[in-house]
């Protein structure tokens, strides 16, 4: 079965078939004036597992990735207070220490959620003179306008503009005909360049361009990077559901505007938003919840990977801390059973069983990154009994190039040598009722960091604390 994935341009599923050797593939990053909310890192989970399940398939990727450093609006119609001056002032710091903060916590956060890097990393302000050139294009093609505070791009010279949200133009100037009042020719035009207040207020972002000293409107800076790193046409755009109708439907009009209204980009993908149970919630008082709380709780980044696996990433997802404490508790059982098998010797079952369930996870994972099927196919192999306990990690690991749970560090080099023979010697302790040495244990292992837990039924684990 060929890798099928659901086109948002198209509302169906597809076969992917790529474009040159290599898949050209753009994610939107983060806008760094603040910490990542785990609803944004859901996003960026699904674009992993994506470029994960290409390799794995056998593709080449080339995968680009912004960081919007520059200062924007807060509302997507091109209003609002700028947000990373917003984010300086409430930090008392310049707008780029806060742009250099962010982008290492943001890295920091996906590091720990075993996302892997893109090829290209590629920051906003290091590419005006790019924005600026495609902006100038646009104006050659006639497809621009200036007004009083900025150029704004004509939506309405561009016949299929809103194709990917499949936007009712006639509908939204009818809804919006009281409010285009700014000076834009059409509510839907939105700000390419937008011109300094004329305040005497000095921007700490401000740049040099034809039309004036500014700084560039949001969707033009992914539309010129996108085409300097990966071209004119390439495979696959991804984001949050929440960019469809404004920001993706903006960076089309840009990107196929400047090329003379070529396809830009043939599949576009887009992640559904985690719905934070409010009504769970309110008493913890989260309602801006940074991975780095989850952390605080006492649960593992990758107990949130878990947790974000078991809902396909089309459909929206529930995060509560019953839901996480559910996702920990499969999390542990999945160690516990690689653990097992590591410490098993058997002889293996036919070749055909193995590759019976190499199928079913393929399959899986094929169907539009149906992580939910993946995991149970993972289970699945798990406990078949007619496989060998050392093929059924092997394979489990091989799975795991796609789900990136950590499987193949289960077991190994996670408590140090140290903290697990003091956590031997303190069982040693128990056994001979030894109760203020195992006590006196217990609170050394708690000290350098690690919980030690009796099992029901004997034994103990370790776990940093
Ligand atoms: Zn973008």
């Amino acid at each position: 079965m060929p890798l099928m994935l659901y086109n948002t341009l198209t509302r169906r599923k597809e076969p992917f078939a790529p474009i040159g050797e290599t898949v050209k593939l753009y994610t939107c990053g983060p806008t760094v004036y603040h910490y990542a909310h785990i609803g944004n890192l859901r996003t960026y989970l699904f674009e992993d597992i994506l470029v994960r399940t290409l390799r794995y398939d056998g593709f080449s990727v080339r995968h680009v990735m912004n960081i919007t450093d520059v200062g924007h609006l807060t509302s997507d119609a091109d209003e609002g207070e700028d947000k990373m001056e917003k984010g300086a002032a409430r930090e008392g710091k310049s707008v780029w220490d806060v742009a250099r903060f962010y982008t290492d916590a943001f890295k920091d956060d996906i590091r720990r959620l075993n996302i892997g890097e893109p090829d290209i990393w590629c920051k906003a302000t290091d590419h005006i003179p790019e924005q600026i050139a495609q902006i100038e294009t646009l104006e050659r093609r006639g497809l621009t306008y200036a007004i009083g505070d900025g150029v704004y791009f004509d939506t309405a010279k561009v016949d299929d503009y809103g194709k990917l949200a499949r936007l009712d133009i006639e509908k939204l100037k009818a809804g919006a005909r009281v409010e285009v009042a700014s000076g834009k020719r059409n509510p839907a035009d939105f700000a390419l360049w937008k011109l300094s207040p004329t305040d005497g207020a000095k921007r700490q972002m401000e740049w040099d361009s034809p039309w004036g000293t500014g700084f560039p409107g949001w969707h033009i800076e992914c539309s010129a990077m996108s085409m300097k790193y990966l071209g004119e046409h390439f495979d696959i755009h991804c984001g949050g559901i929440d960019h469809i109708p404004v920001h993706h439907t903006n960076e089309i009009a840009q990107a196929e505007g400047a090329t003379g209204r070529k396809p830009w980009v043939n599949v576009w993908m887009h992640g559904e938003f985690l719905v934070i149970d409010k009504g769970k919630m309110a008493k913890s008082g989260d309602n801006f919840l940074t991975l780095q709380a989850l952390v605080d709780k006492g649960y593992a980044p990758l107990v949130y990977r878990y947790l974000c696996l078991t809902a396909h990433y089309r459909q929206q997802l529930g995060f509560s801390w019953e839901a996480m404490e559910s996702a920990r508790s499969s999390y542990e059982s999945l160690r516990n059973k690689i653990v097992d098998l590591k410490g098993k010797s058997g002889i293996g079952g036919e070749r055909s069983e193995a590759k019976a369930h190499e199928d079913a996870f393929a399959r899986a994972i094929d169907d539009d990154l149906s992580t939910p099927k993946a995991l149970a196919a993972l289970w699945d192999l798990l406990r078949d009994d007619a496989i060998a306990p050392a093929q059924r990690v092997a394979l489990a690991q091989r799975f795991d190039e796609v789900l990136g749970l950590g499987i193949a560090r289960f077991g190994e080099d996670e408590i140090p040598a140290q903290i697990a023979a003091l956590a031997r010697e303190r069982e040693q302790a128990r056994a001979r009722k030894d109760w203020k040495r195992s006590d006196a244990l217990r609170d050394e292992i708690r000290e350098r960091g690690y919980l030690v837990e009796d099992r029901d039924g004997g034994g103990y684990a370790v776990r940093k604390a």
